[in-house]
Parts: structure tokens; C-alpha cells; sequence
């Protein structure tokens, strides 16, 4: 995979309020325990099912749930691969026109 050269976040957020956040079952156990809660209550309070992809983090707020308003990320150390990897992502770099796209929105690029 090609990676994106130059990338530093700036912590605006937006890559947080916008898209699904896909949770792999070991992300789902990880986060739960992170949060001293067991793994039912994680699912029925912090996610919700979408048809074609399974499990995902709720949104509240037109913002992810673990956003604060400061954009902060209340599980930073153990967010989902997507968003440790975000904007490396394979189908995002492969494109021809990818900076123009990521750019309108992210301010690391
Ligand atoms: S888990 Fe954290 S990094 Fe991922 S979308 Fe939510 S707030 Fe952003
Ligand atoms: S949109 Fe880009 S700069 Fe903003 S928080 Fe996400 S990765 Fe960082």
C-alpha cells in the first residue's frame, strides 16, 4: 500500500463526524475493557448495526460518540484500526484524485 507522505494530524475531528467506524470483535472486547464495562453493555450503549457492515460506533450528535466537543477521543489509546490508520487507507490512496478529496475535509493533508 502506498502511504501518504507528509501526513500530520491537526486534530480538527472531522474524520470523526463523518463515515462509520467498522469494530473488529477483538476492537469491540479491547474498548469494552478499556471502559471497565463488559462487552454487551459496550454494543447495546456505544454501537449499532448496520446491515452490510456489521457493527459500528453510534454517532451522536453528528459526531462520533466518543468525540468530546473538543475533539478530543475519549478511547485515543485504543481506538479502532480505522481511525489509527486513517487516511492511509488502501481504497483512499489508490485513487488519482485522493488529495483533493481528503483535503476538503482534513487538515493534516
Ligand atoms: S473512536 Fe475516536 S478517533 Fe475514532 S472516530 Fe471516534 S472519536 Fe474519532
Ligand atoms: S480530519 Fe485529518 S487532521 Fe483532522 S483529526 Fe482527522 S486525521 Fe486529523
Amino acid at each position: 500500500m502506498k502511504t501518504i507522505i507528509d501526513f500530520k494530524c491537526k486534530k480538527c475531528g472531522n474524520c470523526c463526524r463523518r463515515g462509520f467506524v467498522y469494530l473488529k470483535e477483538e476492537e469491540i472486547k479491547n474498548i469494552s475493557s478499556f471502559l471497565k464495562i463488559n462487552t454487551k453493555q459496550f454494543i447495546k450503549e456505544y454501537t449499532e448495526n448496520i446491515l452490510w457492515l456489521g457493527k459500528v460506533l453510534k454517532f451522536k450528535n453528528n459526531k462520533c460518540i466518543f468525540l468530546t466537543d473538543n475533539n478530543l477521543c475519549l478511547i485515543y489509546e485504543i481506538r479502532p484500526y480505522q481511525c489509527r490508520t486513517f487516511p492511509n487507507w488502501g481504497w483512499i490512496v489508490k485513487k488519482e484524485n485522493w488529495q483533493e478529496e481528503i483535503r476538503e475535509f482534513c487538515n493534516g493533508v
